[in-house]
């Protein structure tokens, strides 16, 4: 299979523009025509990763932390990333990094963690804003029908659970075709008024150019009028962090203890406010920026990790904070990968990583 057949499947799940400005989320090394017939996914590339992944022969390495973060402008080997970079290149084997995109998706790092909490419908902690677009398309009523059902398909009208939404509102259309034009109704240099619909659609902005494409595909008009708005609400389905109400209240003692025996290290914890928890807000890698709105739901517990000293003092007797460590909070997020790669490609061989690469060491 090519390189960039794999990308598509990982990038249609968790498209890169859903990312944040600090990330690099990408294909970091490799040629997208490379011919690959397996991966490595792991949380980090390492050397031991790199070597792991020249001893099982894996032509490539699906790494949630992309090893090339910033600028580079020197590669000599002077610390771990560059000597594993290095490694890579000399072997020919290409890395692939999804990190926040896979954070900020529904279905990505949040929904994992959320599973293993026994937390099936988690909802966005802090859903994002300017990732909507408004598409508004003026089209003759009797291609009406047919245009939808083509954006539909292609992505447009989605809000929740909901698909195939739309608005639409009849009018009368007029325009007149210059004597370069070859208007679909009517004769050039006559003006014309035409029975339309303003048909409207929600986007995600990282679908408009498959529905954009699709709209001019299948709308009758030699120049197709419409309109792009970014619009202010927050999508829902992709953010930071998540939560959820567990089944039924527990102790919470109980509860740290599951916590403890599903995600392993330590669980650093604040003195608890109430004796039972049910609602659970959690964030996949470092979380205390969304304590606040963790606070101001509601949320009996927050779980996440990286919290400093000073930030615990911010429970301040209204919720719990719960740091599991950074690796044990998205150590399951192999799995997710390996999964959705698997489920795609159900003949290519996904592995993962037998090493731990997390740095710390608890005594
Ligand atoms: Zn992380």
């Amino acid at each position: 299979m090519k390189l960039k057949e794999i990308c598509w499947a990982l990038e249609s799940w968790a498209p890169l523009e859903y990312q944040e400005s600090y990330d690099n989320s990408r294909l970091l090394y490799g040629s997208a025509n490379k011919e690959i017939s397996k991966a490595l996914v792991s949380l980090d590339v390492t050397q031991p990763i790199v070597e792991e992944a020249i001893q099982k022969k894996a032509e490539l390495i699906i790494a949630h932390h992309p090893l090339i973060f910033g600028g580079l402008k020197s590669l000599t080997g002077k610390n771990d990333a560059e000597r594993a970079l290095i490694l890579a290149i000399q072997n020919d084997i290409a890395i692939y990094a999804l990190h926040t995109n896979l954070d900020n998706i529904s279905s990505g790092v949040n929904a994992e963690i959320g599973r293993r909490l026994g937390i099936q419908d988690g909802s966005i902690l802090a859903p994002k804003k300017g990732h909507l677009k408004k598409l508004v398309v003026f089209v003759p009523t009797e291609a009406s029908q047919d245009l939808s059902k083509a954006l539909w398909a292609a992505g447009a009208g989605e809000l929740g659970a909901y698909d195939q939404c739309s608005f639409r509102v009849e009018g009368i259309g007029s325009f007149r075709g210059s004597e370069n034009s070859n208007p679909t109704i009517g004769s050039v240099g006559k003006r014309e008024e035409v029975q339309e619909n303003r048909l409207e659609f929600l986007v995600e902005s990282a679908k408009l150019s498959g529905v954009l494409k699709a709209m001019f595909k299948h709308h009758p008009y030699e120049e197709v009028a419409h309109e792009i708005y970014t619009i202010e609400n927050k999508h829902q389905d992709l953010g930071s962090g998540m939560y959820g109400n567990l089944a039924a209240a527990v102790p919470v003692e109980e509860f740290l203890e599951k916590v403890k025996n599903t995600f392993g290290g330590v669980v650093r914890y604040t003195k608890p406010h109430k004796e039972m928890v049910q609602k659970i807000a959690w964030c996949g890698g470092s979380g205390s920026f969304l304590l606040a709105q963790a606070k101001s739901l509601g949320a009996d517990v927050f779980l996440s990790s990286d919290f400093k000293y000073h930030h615990f003092f911010e429970a301040d007797n209204e919720i719990l904070i719960a740091d599991i460590g950074h690796y044990e909070n998205e150590q399951f997020t192999i799995d997710l990968i390996a999964e959705h790669l698997r489920k795609k490609f159900p003949n290519f061989a996904v592995l993962l990583t037998e090493n731990s690469t997390n740095p710390i060491n608890y005594l």
